[in-house]
C-alpha cells in the first residue's frame, strides 16, 4: 500500500480513531450474533423492529416472486414499475404531502437534490450538525452556504438578515430528530423564518419517521405543519426496516427533481423485494401504532434513570446520547458493555466535534424493560 495510507491508518491508530468492520452472522429480535457470540444491539437504526417481522418479510417475498430481484434500469429508461408509484403515493399519503420521489438511499437522495435544487448564485443555511450525506450535497451545490449553531433559530434569523437579500434562492436544511444528539428541530421556528424570508425549507426526518406524529409520520406531522414544509426527506432504511429513501413534496418539484437530480437519473431504481417491504412497513405503522408509543415511553423513562444518576444525556427520542467527552474514556466504556453483551459503540471525532465524544444508546422495540434496567446497571457502574 502506498505510503501515504499506511501512515493515515497509523495515525488514526494513535490517536484512538481507527475504525474497522465487523461481521455479524446473524440478526434476530434485535439481537446480534458476532464470532457465535450473542449481543444485544444498542446500534442499530430499526426502532420499530420491523426488519424481522413476519409480515414486512412475507410482503418482499411476495413482490420478489411477481417481479424479479431487480428493476434493471434506472426510472427513466425502463425501470420505473407500478410498485414504485405505489410506494410514492403511499409514502406522499403518510407524510400528507402532494407526492412522493424515492432514491436509492438517503446518501444518494441528499447528495443529489441538494444540487440539483440549488445553483451557483443561490444561498444555503444548514444546521451545524447536519448529517454528512446533507454536507456533501451542499459541497456538490457549489454555492454559498451557512451553518447555523445548532437548532439556534437567532443565530439562523441573523444570518438571513444579514445574507438573504443577496441570492435568488435561498434554502434552509435541517434534519427534524438528529442523528448523534437525539433532540429536535423547532419545525415552527423554521416555518416562520422560511416565509419570513422567503426560502424552501427541506427536513431530514431519517430517524423521525414511524415514530413520532399522530400517525408515525414523523416530527412535522407532530407539528402540524406538513404542508409548510416544501420537501419532507427520510429513509426506508431506519425505523422502516428496509432500504432506500424519499422525499416528499409539491408535483411540480418532483418533475423538476426528475430532470435535474442526477442520483435519480443516472441510478437503477429500488428492487421489488424492498419495495414490498418498504410497503408493509408503512402499513404496520397504522396497525400496529403501539410499537411507536411504547418505543419513546421506554425510550424517555431510561433517559430520566440515565438523568437522575447524574449521567450527561440529551434528546427527547429514541436516540440517547451519554456523553463523556473523552475519547479514550468512551472506548473503554463501549469495550466492558461489549463484554457483557451489550452491542454499545464509541461515538467519537470525525462523526461528533471534538471533546464530544459519546456512547449512543439506540433503543428499539424489541429492548425489554428488563433488557434496559440490566444494561443501565452495567453502564452506571462503568462510566
Ligand atoms: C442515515 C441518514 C441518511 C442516509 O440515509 P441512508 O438511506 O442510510 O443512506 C441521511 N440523513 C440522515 C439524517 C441520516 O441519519
Amino acid at each position: 500500500m502506498d505510503n501515504y495510507y499506511k501512515l493515515f491508518l497509523e495515525k488514526q491508530k494513535e490517536l484512538n480513531l481507527l475504525r474497522s468492520l465487523k461481521t455479524i452472522e446473524q440478526s434476530k429480535d434485535n439481537i446480534i450474533t458476532i464470532n457465535n457470540r450473542p449481543y444485544i444491539d444498542f446500534s442499530s437504526n430499526d426502532y420499530l423492529s420491523l426488519a424481522d417481522h413476519v409480515y414486512v418479510k412475507q410482503k418482499s417475498i411476495e413482490f420478489t416472486e411477481k417481479y424479479g430481484t431487480s428493476a434493471s434500469a434506472s426510472r427513466l429508461l425502463s425501470g420505473n414499475f407500478e410498485y414504485h408509484v405505489l410506494l410514492e403515493d403511499k409514502i406522499a399519503q403518510l407524510k400528507k404531502k402532494e407526492t412522493g420521489l424515492i432514491f436509492g438511499s438517503g446518501f444518494i437522495a441528499n447528495t443529489s437534490v441538494i444540487p440539483a435544487l440549488m445553483q451557483r448564485h443561490d444561498v444555503i443555511f444548514a444546521d451545524k450538525l447536519v448529517h454528512a450525506s446533507i454536507i456533501d450535497g451542499i459541497i456538490l451545490a457549489a454555492c454559498k452556504f451557512y451553518r447555523y449553531d445548532h437548532n439556534d433559530m437567532t443565530h439562523l434569523e441573523m444570518l438571513l438578515k444579514k445574507e438573504r437579500s443577496h441570492y435568488k434562492n435561498v434554502l434552509i436544511i435541517t434534519e427534524s430528530v438528529f442523528s448523534m444528539d437525539g433532540d429536535i428541530a423547532p419545525v415552527d421556528q423554521l416555518v416562520e423564518l422560511k416565509k419570513k424570508y422567503n426560502a424552501l425549507l427541506y427536513i431530514d426526518e431519517a430517524h423521525a419517521t414511524g415514530i413520532f406524529g399522530q400517525t408515525g409520520a414523523g416530527i412535522v406531522e407532530q407539528y402540524g405543519l406538513s404542508e409548510e414544509v416544501d420537501i419532507i426527506m427520510g429513509t426506508f432504511g431506519k425505523a422502516l426496516g428496509s432500504y432506500g429513501a424519499y422525499l416528499t413534496l409539491a408535483d411540480d418539484l418532483k418533475q423538476y427533481l426528475i430532470n435535474r437530480a442526477r442520483g435519480f437519473i443516472f441510478s437503477t431504481s429500488l428492487p421489488p423485494g424492498v419495495i414490498g417491504a418498504c410497503l408493509a412497513a408503512i402499513e404496520l405503522l397504522e396497525k400496529e401504532p403501539e410499537r411507536r408509543a411504547q418505543l419513546l415511553q421506554k425510550s424517555n423513562d431510561l433517559r430520566i434513570k440515565l438523568k437522575n444518576a447524574g449521567l450527561e444525556v440529551t434528546g427527547e427520542s429514541q436516540i440517547i446520547p451519554v456523553l463523556l467527552h473523552d475519547t479514550a474514556k468512551v472506548i473503554e466504556v463501549s469495550r466492558k458493555m461489549l463484554e457483557a453483551g451489550f452491542y454499545i459503540l464509541p461515538i467519537r471525532p470525525p462523526t461528533v466535534r471534538e471533546g464530544m465524544a459519546r456512547i449512543r444508546l439506540s433503543i428499539v422495540y424489541n429492548h425489554s424493560a428488563e433488557t434496559l434496567n440490566k444494561m443501565l446497571e452495567l453502564l452506571l457502574k462503568t462510566v
